[in-house]
């Protein structure tokens, strides 16, 4: 199964993914994820990326790009996976649709998850991730046990650069100029499964498992 999760900055796009491969056994390809490893590893890639993401912009397209393609060819990928985050601007959707169509695929759906611009800013603010091994808490929705600290691994809890409000307000700008469009561009294909993002994580799951059979 060919997936895209779509949806504004902050709405549960991470927490969703993280259930829904493993459900349908898929690989999880994330671009923020991606670029952020690459910041913490000191590439160039993340060289690249860093002022575009501090600034809640976009990352150019050639380069989001050439990294998607380069990763849905892996061997993990030939029975499907899972983009969240991607494509973000109807050229990337083109990229990945013209890509895609050279392997004789095509995206199966196209799950698209909306909350109004309050949630988003809430969620986003108070999200928390483990610095060593990436999964996300939120100071009052899904807090950790002990409070910094990872229940998982018991690594540091810290707070994204970008997930500050006046970023977070970019963002949601950005979304609303150059992503919001996708959803008109995947409805027209028949492939939009609207998903209400406002409603408690484990509903949401249920929801999009629901709209997938
Ligand atoms: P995205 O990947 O779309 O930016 P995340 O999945 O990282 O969003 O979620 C943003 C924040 O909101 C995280 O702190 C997460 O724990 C929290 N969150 C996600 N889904 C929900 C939900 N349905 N209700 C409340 N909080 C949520
Ligand atoms: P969120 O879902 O909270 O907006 P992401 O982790 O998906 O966060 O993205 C963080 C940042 O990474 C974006 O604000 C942008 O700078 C960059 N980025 C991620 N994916 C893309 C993409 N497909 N195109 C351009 N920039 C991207
Ligand atoms: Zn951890």
């Amino acid at each position: 199964m060919r997936l895209i999760l779509l949806g504004p900055p902050g709405v549960g796009k991470g927490t969703q993914a993280a259930a829904i491969i493993e459900k349908y056994s898929i690989p999880h390809i994330s671009t923020g994820d991606i670029f952020r490893a690459n910041i913490k590893g000191k590439t160039e890639l993340g060289k690249k990326v860093e002022e575009y993401m501090n600034k809640g912009l976009l990352v150019p397209d050639d380069l989001v790009v050439s990294i998607v393609k380069d990763r849905i060819v892996k061997d993990d990928c030939k029975d499907g996976f899972l983009l969240d985050g991607f494509p973000r601007t109807v050229a990337q959707a083109e990229a990945l649709d013209e890509e895609l169509s050279k392997m004789s695929l095509v995206i199966d759906k196209v799950i698209n998850i909306e909350a109004e611009k309050d949630i988003l800013i809430e969620r986003a603010i108070g999200r928390r991730i483990c610095k060593d091994c990436g999964a996300t808490y939120h100071v009052k929705f899904s807090p950790a046990k002990q409070d910094g600290i990872c229940d998982k691994c018991g690594g540091e809890l810290y707070q994204r650069k970008d997930d500050t409000l006046d970023t977070v307000e970019k963002r949601i700008e950005v979304y609303l100029e150059q992503t919001k469009p996708l959803i008109d561009y995947y409805a027209k294909k028949g492939l939009l499964l609207n998903v209400d993002g406002t409603k408690d994580k484990k509903e949401v799951f249920n929801d999009i498992v629901k709209a997938l059979e």
